[in-house]
């Protein structure tokens, strides 16, 4: 006798739970978990995925499914086990979590070819007025907008839809004249479609070739294990990741390469590209759904076996997995943070080699305080590479006490003398300079010296970025811009305003003004979005067009400039007074890091590290290139505390554009977990986010302070509060 089978279907739309349908009996055969089926709902039907199979039915009215509308199941077993760990894990349903795996371009099924570019239609101001009066009357039409508001051009449909868009929205968004769709051809290819010549392996140093022994050994034995390669910058980790590729290829294995979001540049591309015959799957976001979606179906079909990609990546359906490489562990990319599951990469990376038995390979200069001392508890094995190759040393780091320069000169100045004729003296020898420093725009503010008045965007808690060029003030968190103050809103004395604080358009200015003729270029988030992408900047910087880059951070990653002899940090000091336990980690990373794109080459390199805090204990380890040190003395203060990774915090979020609900529901919340959790469990009161508004959204959170992560997650799991986010392992504990 057969019986009767149900199903647990989440359907692609936003419904929370799964809903239960019968299965015909001439469909069951094709009925597996993880299938894709159109069922019934209310008058329509609608698209969604095979979450479980049962026997019974929770209820006796069960409407049975449709059509099956994949004849294989979009899930293997092992996605299926990954993705049942997310969501545990991560405190986050299934459904959220399986946004990850079957991503906009497989869910819609698109084949499309063409890009679909979307802009705005009226200017900023009128469109962010509009934007705030429907985040009341449809905050669905809101993200859209509020999305593009903070794009200076536009951005392709694919990008939006993935954003958690509906189609619809635009749609109404268009018909109302707010938006423009237009299609366009892709420029993009263009980093594919080049010749690339094959370049040989090299020949391995010392260091290298016993890592990479290991690492062959492992993929050898076909089981999981876990490495962390500790090489300083240029100590040739890149090497031993191609061999890595090549020894899995050679088992008739795949391999996976994640790399940060912007170190995913032609450059970083063509040095794969150019060692393997083999095809290559780029996932990058910028590729179009039509792009993504026919590299996806090839990974698939196991037509390709390597991919290269950004964080998203690591849910990649590549078949017969044998290795996968999370390059720069440590970088903060990987981490999702603006909607749930807020997963972790890397962390996930580890786990899915797991559960495929592959082995996961993590590199980096600055090995993130958790991976390291996974490697001391013998978690992960550890190998280390403390030479840089090619006889390139590292380069030499002095710090200038800028306090000294401040009396010196009589005021502030961006360049101490010593930076000034070093940058001169590389322009005139044809040599590079990079200069880092972590702000954009010209003024970080315009403030009121009489009643200490800031100018500070309507929508959010900041205050107002001045740009020159544009020539008025602008939000970082929003995008909102108005004209400059012309008198005080506030006390409304004359004269009263000035503005304060330097940034990235301030530095290059000024160094202009100093050196008339040198070539300078900019990178950050303003110039990468306005004139050049990152990528064209970057080719610029590479083809010699211009002496001195100057940039945030965004210059500090994984750039290899043979030319760049000097690298000059303006000024961190901010960063380290951030009140989060991983701002000394993040600034130590970022010195190191950025200091290693000096002198990779031949020619020898040097660090003006400039700081009013020439004694504080980063700056003095970073200043050493001492990972060891520093490593050492952070892990003790965060054992002291008991911070990670001797607990794990969890942070709960809430928004609302009333800053009493937010409030509210988050105390709510806090109340019924101090009366829930067990009291080994730590938490901290509901207080305002490190930024208390933004977009017009009131922020509210507290901290979960927890030996275990599997100790509070179930109950955090059954909740269903759409104003909650739920953050585990957060790299901010303030913000
Ligand atoms: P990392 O990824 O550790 O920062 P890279 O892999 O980019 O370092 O290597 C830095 C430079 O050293 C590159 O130009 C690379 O080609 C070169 N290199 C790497 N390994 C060797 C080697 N064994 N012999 C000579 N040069 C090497
Ligand atoms: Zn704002
Ligand atoms: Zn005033």
């Amino acid at each position: 006798m057969s019986q009767t089978l149900y199903v647990g279907v989440y359907l692609d739309q936003s419904l929370q739970k799964a809903l239960d349908y019968e299965v015909p009996v001439d469909l069951i055969s094709l009925i597996k978990v993880g299938v894709r089926v159109e069922v019934p709902l209310r008058n329509g039907s609608a698209k969604g995925t095979v979450a479980f199979i049962k026997q019974e039915a929770s209820f006796p009215t069960i409407r049975p499914i449709l059509k099956v509308l994949s004849m294989e199941s979009e899930f293997s077993d092992k996605q299926w086990k990954l993705a049942e760990w997310m969501s545990q894990y991560y405190a986050t349903s299934l459904q959220k979590v399986f946004k990850c795996f079957i991503p906009p371009h497989v869910r819609r099924g698109v084949k499309e070819r063409v890009r679909i570019f979307v802009s705005l239609e009226k200017n900023h101001e009128e469109t962010l007025r509009f934007c705030s009066e429907l985040r009341i009357s449809n905050p669905k039409q809101a993200d859209v907008l509020s999305f593009l508001l903070e794009q200076t051009k536009g951005a392709f449909l694919s990008e939006i839809l993935e954003k958690g868009c509906s189609r619809s929205s635009i749609d109404s968004l268009q018909k109302k004249k707010w938006i423009k769709l237009q299609s366009v051809t892709s420029d993009e290819e263009l980093i594919l479609e080049e010749e690339f010549f094959p370049v040989k392996p090299k020949t391995l140093h010392e260091e290298q070739r016993a890592a990479l022994l290991k690492i062959e050994e492992a993929l050898d034995l076909g089981t999981f294990s876990s490495h962390l390669i500790y090489g300083v910058t240029g100590s040739g980790k890149t090497e031993i990741y191609l061999r890595a590729i090549e020894k899995a290829l050679s088992l008739g294995k795949g391999a996976m390469l994640l790399v940060p979001e912007v170190a995913l540049t032609s450059q970083t591309i063509e040095r794969f590209r150019s060692r393997f015959s083999e095809k290559i799957a780029i996932l990058h976001h910028k590729r179009s759904l039509g792009e993504r979606s026919s590299a996806w179906e090839e990974l698939k079909s196991g037509k390709i076996q390597i991919v290269i990609g950004a964080r998203s990546a690591v849910f990649a359906p590549i078949q017969n997995l044998g290795l996968i490489i999370v390059d720069e562990e440590h970088d903060s990319s990987y981490k999702q943070t603006d909607e749930q599951p807020c997963y972790h990469g890397r962390d996930v990376a580890v786990m899915r080699a797991y559960i495929e038995k592959s082995v996961v390979l993590l590199g980096s200069a600055t090995p993130s305080i958790e991976s390291r001392y996974n490697a001391e508890m013998g978690k992960y094995s550890l190998h280390v590479l403390r030479k840089r190759a090619s006889n390139a040393k590292l380069p030499k780091i002095e710090i200038i006490d800028m306090k000294r320069t401040f009396e010196k000169q009589g005021g502030f100045t961006h360049f101490s003398p010593e930076l000034l004729n070093a940058i001169k003296e590389r322009a005139e020898k044809g040599e590079q300079t990079l200069l880092l420093l972590n702000r954009r725009g010209y003024h970080r503010m315009q403030i009121c010296l009489e009643c200490r008045t800031v100018a500070k965007c309507p929508h959010c808690d900041l205050s107002l970025t001045y740009h020159r060029q544009e020539n008025y003030l602008k939000c970082h968190l929003c995008n909102y811009t108005r004209t400059v103050l012309a008198a005080c809103p506030e006390c409304k004395v004359p004269g009263s305003l000035e503005f304060k604080g330097f940034g990235t358009e301030h530095v290059e200015r000024s160094l202009k003004a100093i050196f008339p003729s040198l070539r300078t270029l900019r990178m950050d988030k303003d110039t990468t979005s306005k004139k050049m992408s990152h990528e064209e900047l970057f080719q610029q910087f590479r083809s010699h067009k211009a002496d001195v880059l100057i940039g945030t951070q965004m210059i500090a990653k994984g750039f290899h400039f043979p030319s760049v002899t000097l690298v000059g940090v303006l000024n961190l000091d901010a960063s380290l007074t951030i009140p989060d336990f991983r701002s000394p980690e993040q600034v130590f990373q970022l010195l190191i890091q950025v200091a290693g794109r000096a002198g990779r080459a031949d020619l020898p390199g040097e660090v003006f590290l400039q700081t009013f805090l020439p004694d504080h204990p980063v700056i003095q380890m970073a200043a050493k290139q001492d990972y060891d040190p520093f490593y050492e003395s952070t892990l003790e203060e965060r054992r002291l505390f008991q911070y990670p990774p001797f607990c794990h915090f969890i942070k709960c979020e809430f928004s609302s554009l009333d800053p009493k609900i937010a409030e509210a529901q988050a105390t709510t919340l806090f109340s019924h977990l101090c009366s829930q959790l067990p009291s080994t469990i730590e938490l901290f009161p509901v207080a305002p986010s490190g930024h208390p508004k933004i977009k017009d959204l009131y922020r509210f959170q507290f901290l979960i302070k927890t030996p275990k992560i599997s100790l509070v997650t179930p109950y955090l799991r059954v909740l269903n509060i759409p104003s909650l986010k739920i953050d585990v392992d957060p790299l901010s504990t303030f913000f």
